[in-house]
């Protein structure tokens, strides 16, 4: 008999795969909500800023054309906010990681990711065939920096999330350094959300040629739907980075967002300050233990109750939430939960008390 066509498919993608938060509107639909408080993905609460929404616009006018491919006048205000190092863009950071490691990797390569957290590393490492071997952080998930040198020495690529996802740790820049000093290899540092922490890296690319800082456009800035994300990279990477790339993956009207949310630093200041005054008051008034965040998020534990069932009750009191038992090395008993808008926030604290 012929073999089903479903077996073709290579065993990586057979199970699992990333997973996606909850829908608000089922949940509104089935506890009677009309809106529920969005907490579980991360997302800045305001609509893009007018700037970019203008630019966007703009930009549709010329989506008969394919958009332009070396990304200058976005690269050029990347490094007037940051400074001139390389820069390399793609359809988020999802899409900046994925040619990363398409660049890297191959079948039966090595890759060290600290953990738990963000899980795209492990699937866009497995998709290539690589091998990924998880290090688990510590007891308060800081990076054991020593063990952490001895697993990645000869790895072509590591992974450190920080602030990380979804601990919300801070790894201290001197232990990136140390790290960098002693690898063979690469690190990717991935800085989703280092606009929330009070830590910079980049510096860093000053001195070590195997350092990545990946960024996104999604969170601090509030594009998560137009896909923009970059990375600062070695100068000699840029090419290599340049030819594994999907041709056009950034798309004309996203960079055009792009570079007019980052024309209005005020939008992504006043979120900043936003964060910064909920994430205190998460901290003080949540009664869990609350883990010390760099991020636009908190992870609480709520043992003895799993993540699953505090997901569900708090689904019930119109706040939807991040269960983190899809992360491996975590345990069972932990949320994660982002920092809305104000009544988003006031929602979940009412909730989170009675809960
Ligand atoms: C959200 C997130 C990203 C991806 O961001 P996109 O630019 O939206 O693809 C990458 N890393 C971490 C840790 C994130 O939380």
């Amino acid at each position: 008999m012929k073999p089903s066509p479903r077996s073709l498919v290579r065993s990586c993608f057979q199970n699992g795969g990333y997973v996606f938060a909850g829908k608000a509107e089922d949940i509104a639909a089935r506890y009677g909500f009309s809106e529920v408080a969005r907490l579980a993905s991360n997302e800045n609460p305001s609509p893009p800023s007018e700037a970019a929404q203008a630019a966007a616009a703009r930009a549709i006018l010329s989506c008969n054309r394919y958009p332009g491919t070396t990304h200058g006048e976005l690269i050029k205000k990347l490094q007037e906010i940051n400074g001139s190092y390389p820069v390399v863009a793609g359809a988020g950071m999802d899409g900046v990681i994925e040619t990363v490691v398409r660049s890297l990797i191959a079948c039966g390569d090595r890759v060290v990711v600290s953990s738990p957290t963000f899980s795209f590393y492990g699937l866009a490492v497995g998709a290539q065939g690589g091998i990924i071997d998880y290090l688990p952080r510590g007891s308060s998930y800081e990076v054991d920096t020593e063990s952490f040198i001895t697993a990645a020495r000869d790895a072509k690529l590591s992974f450190i999330c920080s602030p990380n996802n979804p601990t919300g740790t801070v790894t201290a820049p001197e232990d990136i350094a140390c790290i960098l000093e002693n690898i063979n290899g690469i690190l990717f540092l991935d800085n989703a959300y280092v606009e929330f922490s009070d830590v910079d890296y980049l510096h860093l690319l000053d001195q070590y040629d195997n350092l990545i800082i990946g960024r996104t456009m999604s969170k601090v800035y509030g594009l998560a739907g137009f896909r923009v994300g970059y990375a600062f990279v070695p100068e000699w990477f840029r090419p290599c980075y340049i030819r594994a790339e999907t041709p056009f993956a950034l798309n004309a009207v996203s960079e055009a967002a792009a570079i007019g949310a980052l024309s209005d630093r005020s939008y992504a200041d006043r979120y900043i300050s936003h964060v910064t005054e909920w994430r205190k008051r998460f901290r003080e008034e949540i009664p869990y233990p609350v883990a010390p965040s760099g991020a636009n998020f908190v992870m609480i534990d709520l043992a003895p109750r799993t993540g699953k069932e505090a997901m569900d009750a708090l689904a019930r009191m119109g706040v939807l939430v991040r269960s983190c038992e899809s992360f491996p090395g975590l345990g069972e008993t932990f949320i994660r939960v982002s920092i809305g808008a104000d009544w988003e926030c006031e929602r979940f604290l009412s909730a989170i008390v009675s809960l």
